[in-house]
Order: C-alpha cells, then structure tokens, then sequence
C-alpha cells in the first residue's frame, strides 16, 4: 500500500496562502519528488502529507481512508530526517530501534527488524557504534533505518542529502534508489535540485509559489514542458 490523494488541499499561515487548492495523486509503490526554488511550498507540502501540518481545506486519503485530521503518527507513514536528527549518545541499534522501543514492540520483532534495516542498508557492521564513528552517509543511512523499522506504507523524504558534500551526495542518491527498488514502497522525495530529480524520480511535481506547474516523468518534462518555468527549471531546449 501507499497511495496517497490530496483533493483541494490548501495551506495558508496566517492571511498569507502559501498552498492554494490543489489535486494530487500519488499512486503505489511510485518514487515522487516535489522540486521547486526554495520557499515554494515544498516541505510544507510534505508536511500536510505528513500530518506535521494542518490542512486548511480539502482532504487527504492515504490508501482509500480519510487521513486528513490524524496524527502523524496514525498515518502509516515515516518521515526521513536529516543525518543530524540522530541521537549521538546512542549505538546505531538504539537510534534504529527508537521508534520501535517508542511504540512498546516485542524485543523479538524489534530485533527483527532491526536486522533487516542493516541489511538492506549495509549497516550490519556498525550497529554498536555511535554516529560520531560514522561517515555523513552512513549517518543518512541510520536515519533512514529508524525511518524502514516502521514499515512505513510512504516514506517521506525532505532534501535529506543537502548537508552532505557534492560526491557524498551522488552516491547517497544512487543508494536511496536501489533501496526503493528493493522496498518497492511508495517514495516522496523533496528536492531544489533538478539533477535529483530528474535522475530519481518515477513522477516529478514542479512547484512553483505552491502552485503545481506540471506533473510528470522525467522524459515528459524534459521532452514537453508546459510552459517556460518548467522547462527553465529541468533544463529542456523548450
Ligand atoms: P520550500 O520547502 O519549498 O523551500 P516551504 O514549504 O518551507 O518552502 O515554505 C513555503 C512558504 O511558506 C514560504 O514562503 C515560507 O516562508 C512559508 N512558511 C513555511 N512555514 C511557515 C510557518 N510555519 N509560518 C509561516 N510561514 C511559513
Ligand atoms: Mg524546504
């Protein structure tokens, strides 16, 4: 599972509307990125899907339920923070486990699942240590594992490469790939950055002042870009 539809969903703060009503939809298993110059709405966005946000109209279904008032932590979905958001006191199996020790799970299946994130991850040899002994992208990695012990339906990704260094950065992309392949879960994936998307997506979301420009594949956009900005933004000859 893991789709996902936004039906007139608006966001403002305050008087400002910083989402005006839009549709949306996210279909199973599909790797989406939200791209867009900074302050376009995009986090915000994942945050509505997320439940870190109230919506202020339309509706929100996750997998055919009406999600739209619950708690983040009801939706079934898990949000990937950057590397720092990791507990530096804790091994890698602790800051794994967190949500799982949170959530009161059996240690059986705790353990479980821990050792299936390791794998799927290449973090089996460095689950004792804490993540000052580890490189910026093996701190992504651990962020990611606390994300997958949840056996989320969606993960939610918010430009979790962007404190990383540009080589870093290639191979990070490239390894949330193959995870995604791997998981064959539903991805949505926040980016400024055209290379990623274009390089990662299933369907990328061109926004634009929080308004949807286009929605396509990679080639779509590339190959008939709507207007100026999307093709200005993917780099097309349009
Ligand atoms: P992006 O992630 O694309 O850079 P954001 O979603 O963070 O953009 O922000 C979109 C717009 O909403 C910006 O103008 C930002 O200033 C505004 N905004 C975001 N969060 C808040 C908030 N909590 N209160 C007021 N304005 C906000
Ligand atoms: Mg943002």
């Amino acid at each position: 599972m893991g789709r996902i539809q936004l039906k007139q969903v608006s966001k403002s703060f305050g008087k400002v509307e910083v989402i005006p009503p839009l549709d949306l939809e996210i279909n199973d298993g599909e790797f989406v990125v939200f791209v867009g110059p900074s302050g376009c709405g995009k986090s915000t966005l994942l945050r509505l899907i997320a439940g870190l946000e109230d919506t202020t109209s339309g509706t929100i279904e996750i997998d055919g339920a009406d999600a739209t008032g619950l708690p983040p932590a009801k939706r079934g979905l898990a949000m990937v923070f950057q590397s720092y958001a990791l507990y530096p006191h804790m091994t890698v199996r602790k800051n794994i486990a967190f949500p799982m020790k949170m959530a009161k799970m059996p240690q059986e299946e705790q353990d479980r699942r821990i050792a299936q994130a390791a794998t799927a991850l290449n973090l089996t040899d460095y689950l004792d240590r804490r993540p000052g002994q580890l490189s910026g992208g093996q701190r992504q990695r651990v962020a990611i594992g606390r994300a997958i012990v949840r056996e989320p339906s969606a993960f939610l990704f918010d430009e979790p490469l962007s404190n990383l260094d540009a080589a870093l950065r290639v191979g990070m992309r490239m390894e949330i790939s193959e995870l995604h392949k791997k998981l064959a879960t539903t991805m949505i994936y926040v980016t400024h950055d055209q290379v990623e998307a274009m390089t990662m997506a299933d369907k990328i979301v061109v926004l634009q002042a929080g308004v949807i420009e286009q929605v396509g594949s990679p080639l779509e956009l590339y190959r008939t870009p709507r207007n100026r900005f999307v093709a200005g933004f993917i780099g097309s000859p349009k």
